[in-house]
């Protein structure tokens, strides 16, 4: 038994609509379809959540929104018109979409969430209507029916773990449940919409709620690259990636997938599958517990830049006990996130996102650090990037750091700092972030061709 979930791309007209009901006809296994609103069908198109959240903003405002409801309304006019379906269902989408401008603008904490939601749940509204109307047995349900309980926090919800045994008995269903991606209700009745791009979540929630077999998130592209393709000329799709090597891509820029979409599937032990809407016959990238084929070292090469690192220096560092708790609370109590922490003997660097940062929290910390820590030296540089070269089977392999330090020196790329975990999964290099697509053009030839 499958979750499938499409995303906007696959949503955005009738002829995506075609092919969205072929892949749903064709395996009867795929029995929950959890949507998103409709995409961009080019690359000028509005995206219909974007168009709400302007719909959002005047009716707030207090300004005209005839328009934005006109614009809305036609866009699925336009899908429910091609595809043919009864006059009812657009009514009932364009009563919806009106009456978003009639709900209480004060004291309404989801307001902007209620707005947000209203694109996906029209959407599934149309698309259960469509594959009724082809003859397949299809019923939409809403969130609340569907037990998508979720916390109280606007624009980012929380599943709560007791909506898990509701979700459960969507399993009693016959038919296909058609449900709309990205909200949940809140334990008070209220519209909570998760982050932006969340039906990946929903489609997640879904699949481990259910204890579906597979979970398969269809896009607009053939699985996940195994490097950039702004950088690489035709990368390769990974054919199978595992939960922990997924993550440390998306965390370095792989941005396929919402990446809080990976935690339900991968707490209920769901393998999931990335698949092409538009190219359904392609296998895509399956990410699963545990590789089948432990002969693959390394999977992919993430790159991102936006970083700087905090380093100091203090003559006897190594025996100070205590330095690196209080350099932590320096940044603890301003309130900073840091990501690694490279080291030597007497050097210590904090390497951090420079959104992060602000000149006077930047001032602040080198202050304490002198003053409290007295170190030798700190200094905060920018402009750094990381390079990630990831892969599970890594672990216990030899020669892959030779293989990539070799391909970077050629390359004339001076490594910044080194840094692995013992897990292994990956080996982050920091490098000038100007060097950073040069860096990793040079990693993809010596692991890929
Ligand atoms: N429609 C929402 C967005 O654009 C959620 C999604 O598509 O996943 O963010």
């Amino acid at each position: 038994m499958k979750v499938v979930k499409f995303g906007g791309s696959s949503l955005a007209s009738a002829t995506q609509l075609e092919k969205v009901f072929n892949i749903v006809k064709e395996d009867e296994t795929r029995q929950y379809v959890v949507v998103s609103a409709p995409g961009k069908r080019n690359a000028e198109d509005t995206k219909v959540t974007d168009a709400l959240i302007k719909y959002y903003k005047e009716y707030t405002n207090g300004k005209d929104t005839s328009q934005s409801q006109e614009w809305i309304i036609n866009r699925y006019r336009s899908i429910t018109e091609e595809l043919d379906l009864n006059e009812e269902i657009i009514e009932e989408i364009a009563r919806d979409i009106i009456s978003l401008a009639t709900l209480p603008k004060s004291d309404n904490t989801f307001l902007y969430d209620t707005f947000l939601a209203a694109g996906e749940n029209n959407n599934a509204k149309l698309i259960a209507a469509y594959f009724v109307k082809k003859g397949l047995e299809a019923k939409y349900i809403h969130p609340k029916d569907a037990g998508i309980f979720v916390t109280s926090e606007p624009c980012n919800a929380r599943i709560l773990p007791s909506s898990y045994d509701k979700i459960e008995e969507l399993r009693n269903h016959n038919e296909i449940l058609v449900i709309p991606g990205f909200f949940g209700i809140t334990k008070e009745g209220q519209v909570c919409t998760f982050s932006r791009g969340g039906s990946d979540i929903t489609g997640s929630i879904i699949a481990a709620g259910v204890k579906a077999d597979l979970y398969e998130n269809f896009t607009d592209v053939d699985g996940i690259f195994a490097a950039h393709p702004g950088i690489i000329k035709h990368p390769h799709s990974i054919p199978e990636l595992t939960y922990k090597e997924m993550r440390e891509l998306a965390y370095a820029g792989f941005s396929v997938l919402h990446d809080e979409a990976l935690v339900p599937a991968y707490r209920g032990k769901i393998p999931m599958v990335i698949k092409n809407t538009n190219n359904p016959k392609h296998p895509g990238t399956k990410i699963v517990l545990n590789h089948t084929n432990e002969n693959v070292k390394v999977v992919g090469i993430a790159g991102d830049s936006g970083f700087v690192s905090i380093n100091t220096t203090k003559y006897l560092m190594n025996r100070e006990v205590g330095f690196g708790r209080k350099l932590l609370q320096i940044l603890e109590d301003l309130n900073i996130s840091w990501d690694h922490m490279p080291t030597g003997i007497d050097d210590l660097s904090v390497i951090l996102r420079s959104k992060e940062l602000t000149p006077i929290k930047e001032q602040e910390i080198l202050k304490h650090l002198i003053q409290d820590l007295q170190v030798d030296y700190a200094e905060i540089e920018h402009d750094l990037s990381i390079i990630m070269i990831v892969g599970e089977n890594m672990k216990n392999q030899i020669g892959v750091t030779a293989t990539a330090t070799k391909a970077l020196s050629e390359n004339n790329i001076n490594i910044q700092m080194i840094s692995q975990g013992s897990s292994e999964v990956s080996i982050m290099f920091v490098v000038n972030q100007e060097q950073e697509k040069q860096a990793i053009k040079a990693l993809y030839n010596v692991f890929f061709n």
